[in-house]
């Protein structure tokens, strides 16, 4: 390509100095009751199977993953370097509704040499390709338990979160949150096409409606109406990102997504580093996430990428 051709086709995204993390578009969607956090009520163990699937092991910068700067950070004397992470998806099979899964883990595609991922070269290198090793497909998965996926729940539309979505059948709904797939990072003029490339063809985006009255956003919404699986807004580390609390057969789940990628992030209640977007926002959306596992302690915590016990 020309220089100028170049210039003409990236002009719009150079003087906007940001694009949507994706191509593709979603349609909103309403569902769920919206729930105050005081009416949480988790005495009782749920009806929904719960299962968290280890897809593969990964390193990531821990500058990334943990804001060094933070007072707490520095006390422990935390340093740049490659920390150990996991990339995980959760089955919801819910004995009415269906099963249901947030976040697709990992697809076929990275059964294959690496220079065949579903990704271009120059993000699998940048992203520690070598270091990414696939523990098990969303194919290899359901072939052991097969069962109709009704939905993928998206915790975020970063890419480690969407990797698996190619091994989904056509047309499977995926469901973000507000402003998911629209937001914008100057970022994603690198990565467009390749989320674009990873979503596959056949997807079908829906954006849930958090409502906003008297000034006040919903935050927490009761998904099937029967107060067994909440979907919670939690904006901050991207525009739309969603956490999860599920009562279920074990017990209560809250699953964090990357509003907290690590155990010690989520301990000592330091938010994510130059991953996420708005860090304020973060803040705030893992201090409400944090109210919710200090009024429930039994809660069992899931972070983004690393796990607290061996749960
Ligand atoms: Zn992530």
């Amino acid at each position: 390509m020309k220089p100028k051709q170049f210039l003409y086709l990236f002009l719009p995204f150079l003087l906007l100095g940001a694009c949507a993390v994706t191509s593709k578009r979603s349609t909103p969607i309403t569902q769920g009751n919206p729930t105050e956090f005081e009416t949480l009520d988790l005495s009782e163990k749920g009806p929904i199977r719960f299962q968290k699937i280890l897809a593969a092991d990964w390193v990531a910068e821990r500058n990334g993953l943990i804001h060094l700067k933070d007072p707490k950070a520095v006390a422990a004397n935390l340093e740049p370097g490659k920390e150990p992470i996991q990339i995980y998806f959760y089955v919801i099979d819910h004995p009415k509704f269906g099963r249901y899964i947030i976040d697709t883990g990992m697809s076929s595609g990275f059964r294959k040499p690496q220079e065949e991922w579903p990704v271009p070269g120059f993000i699998s290198s940048r992203m520690n390709g070598d270091k990414l090793k696939t523990k098990i497909t969303i194919q290899e998965w359901l072939a052991k338990d097969p069962k109709k996926v009704e939905g993928a729940f998206l915790t975020h539309m970063h890419m480690d979160h969407i990797f698996g979505s190619l091994d989904l059948p056509a047309g499977t709904p995926l469901i973000t949150g507000p402003g998911e797939s629209a937001d914008s990072r100057f970022i994603h003029l690198f990565v467009q096409s390749a989320t674009d490339r990873i979503l596959g063809e056949n997807i079908s985006l829906s954006e849930l409606k958090f409502d906003t009255k008297d000034g006040k956003t919903t935050r927490i919404l009761d998904y099937f109406g029967d107060k067994s699986f909440y979907v919670i807004y939690v904006p901050g580390h991207t525009a739309g990102s969603l956490a999860f609390l599920i009562k279920s057969t074990n017990g209560s789940q809250l699953v964090l997504g990357d509003t907290c990628h690590t155990k010690w992030g989520w301990e000592n209640q330091v938010p994510p580093g130059e991953y996420t977007k708005d860090r304020e926002a973060n803040i705030e959306s893992l201090n409400y996430l944090k109210q919710i596992s200090l009024k429930f302690p039994k809660i069992q915590v899931h972070p983004g990428h690393q796990s607290i016990g061996d749960k």
